[in-house]
């Protein structure tokens, strides 16, 4: 517990259908800080490093070219347990069985586009983090 930061990423899917401050209201209504934030493409090579543990997966090459097919937005969120906070306001990665108020249950897709990503551990938001921005990129209140 405590105040922890987590990685969070506005997929494909969700930028496409500009939905992305419908998302961060879900964030924010839960008590997370956005400190970090930025619109980027990925290439294909940076998703497939940012996937890198899911190589084996039957849905990796797939589920890479899906992450290029258009902006993704990336965060820093900050929050009381911030890491399991936003995991609970996601839902569970199958949107079918995701819980009636998450992001989801409401926004995803599919299975594969289901609009989120979030770290799931306080150790990969670290990793997760410092792929993605530089100390100075993230300003806390
Ligand atoms: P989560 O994003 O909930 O942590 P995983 O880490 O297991 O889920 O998977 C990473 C991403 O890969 C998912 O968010 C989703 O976009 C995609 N994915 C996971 N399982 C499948 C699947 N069975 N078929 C297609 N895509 C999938
Ligand atoms: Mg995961």
């Amino acid at each position: 517990m405590g105040i922890e930061k987590t990685l969070s990423i506005i997929k494909p899917d969700a930028t496409k259908r500009n939905i992305t401050g419908k998302i961060n209201s879900k964030l924010e209504d839960s008590g997370l800080e956005i400190i970090g934030q930025k619109r980027i493409l990925l290439t294909k090579q940076r998703a497939e490093e940012f996937y890198f543990v899911h190589r084996e997966r039957p849905f990796y090459n797939s589920l890479v070219n899906y992450m290029i097919s258009g902006p993704v937005v990336v965060q820093v969120l900050m929050g009381e347990n911030a890491v399991t906070q936003n995991r609970e306001i996601m839902g569970a990665t199958d949107p079918k069985e995701a819980k009636v108020g998450t992001i989801r249950k409401e926004f995803a897709k599919s299975i594969e586009e289901n609009s989120v990503h979030g770290s799931d551990s306080l150790e990969n938001a670290k990793k997760e983090i410092e792929f993605f921005f530089t100390n100075e990129e993230i300003i806390e209140n």
